[in-house]
């Protein structure tokens, strides 16, 4: 099919009052995702992603695939692309745009500074300038980060504690992020969204993070590096299921109100929001590893090691007040059970099959993969 005609078909709403989603990142984690559960209840879809290779390719490729699979179409390109931007919003009148491409992890940074720069900044006022010069004027759902708490120690971070303490160039980004589409919100009008998201895991997750990596360590035999904070505090994150944030980017989208633009469209402030979208109940990474453990029914050779001070913070811990209130956000699953489904996916999408015996639960996790 004509390029034209594949982002149209796939741009289109299958239900009555659907939306049209522009989403970027499509190819990432929570992309995959939140694509294809706007996909399944009827939006139109068109993903958006440079499939840069900060992590296996191979993987975003499998994603796409899938969305393929689910008739999602995604196109190949940079949000910095401002001409190809134009060309999509051209083809597509779209409704709203789920902003989800960055450059992620703390540690890349030190070595690949320019990444964050290119796609966290340049790439996101490429974008918004899309969105200003789109008519209609999208609605603009974006991920920030729980890393714009940076070493705030008062716990836990509600949307309206301190933000200037950012612990690596990544968290300044998503810091920056937030004041440049502020700024777009009230000089242009544009409506935007905000989501902190907190330590985001599941099935298609990313094998930068820890609970990936610390399971692929584990089934191979290999040691894993488990960070300790000052004065030997075990760190702690508020791990997040991949299902409750997408429920948080839906609702997100749905109550997201047009912008405010030129146009003849609704005059006053544009919508501007900030969310944070976590658990609210942080687990210390010994116990990750120990639920890992569990599930793969194989002991992890550790080892431990002070923070090296380089980018992560000791703790993370979400207030969601704010998101209850305004989206009706109430995360459901615990680690434990989010841990589960993951490992399950993971032995079924690395191929651990029951008969060969490669590991001691991959009979029981295979089983049930099916
Ligand atoms: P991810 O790396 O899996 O997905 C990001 C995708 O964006 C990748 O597929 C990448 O190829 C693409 N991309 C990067 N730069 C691009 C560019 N310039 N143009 C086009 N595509 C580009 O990460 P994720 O975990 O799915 O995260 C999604 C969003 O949520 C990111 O903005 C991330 O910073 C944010 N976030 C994630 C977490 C988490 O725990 N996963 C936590 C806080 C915030």
């Amino acid at each position: 099919m004509h390029w034209e005609k594949q982002i149209r078909a796939s741009a289109t709403p299958r239900r009555p009052g659907g939306m049209s989603v522009l989403l970027t990142g499509a190819a990432g984690f929570v992309g995959t995702h939140v694509s294809l559960a706007l996909h399944k209840r009827g939006d139109g879809v068109v993903g958006l992603d440079n499939f840069n290779n900060y992590y296996d390719p191979s993987l975003k490729k499998a994603r796409k695939a899938l969305l393929a699979s689910h008739s999602v179409f995604v196109v190949e390109g940079d949000i910095n692309d401002a001409r190809l931007l134009a060309k999509l919003f051209d083809v597509v009148p779209f409704t709203h745009v789920m902003h989800l491409a960055a450059q992620a992890g703390v540690r890349y940074a030190i070595e690949n500074p320019a990444s964050y720069v290119h796609s966290n900044i340049a790439g996101l006022v490429t974008l918004l300038e899309a969105c200003k010069s789109a008519d209609p004027q999208p609605a603009i759902v974006w991920a920030s980060s729980s890393s714009v708490y940076g070493l705030n120690e008062k716990v836990p971070f509600s949307e309206l504690d301190r933000t200037d303490r950012p612990a690596s160039l990544y968290a300044a980004t998503k810091k920056a992020g937030e004041e440049i589409t502020h700024t777009y919100n009230h000089i242009y009008g544009l409506s935007i969204t905000g989501l902190r998201f907190f330590t985001v895991y599941g099935p298609w997750g990313r094998p930068d993070m820890a609970y990936f990596s610390f399971t692929r360590n584990i089934l191979q035999g290999k040691p894993i590096t488990v960070y300790r904070g000052k004065n030997h505090v075990d760190l702690a994150r508020d791990f997040t299921f991949i299902d409750d944030i997408v429920k948080g980017c839906i609702a997100s989208l749905d109550t997201a109100e047009k912008s405010t633009g030129s146009g003849g469209r609704k005059r006053g402030p544009a919508q501007y929001r900030i969310f944070n979208l976590g658990n609210t109940s942080p687990v210390t990474v010994p116990t990750l590893v120990r639920i890992l453990e569990s599930n793969l029914k194989v002991k992890a050779k550790i080892n431990v090691v002070d923070m090296p001070g380089n980018g992560d913070v000791p703790f993370t811990h979400a207030n969601i007040s704010f998101a209850r209130a305004e989206l009706g956000y109430m995360p459901t699953t615990n680690l434990e059970s989010g841990l589960k489904k993951f490992v399950r996916w993971y032995l079924s999408y690395y191929g651990y099959s029951p008969r060969s015996g490669d590991i001691a639960l991959a009979a029981e996790a295979g089983e049930e993969a099916k």
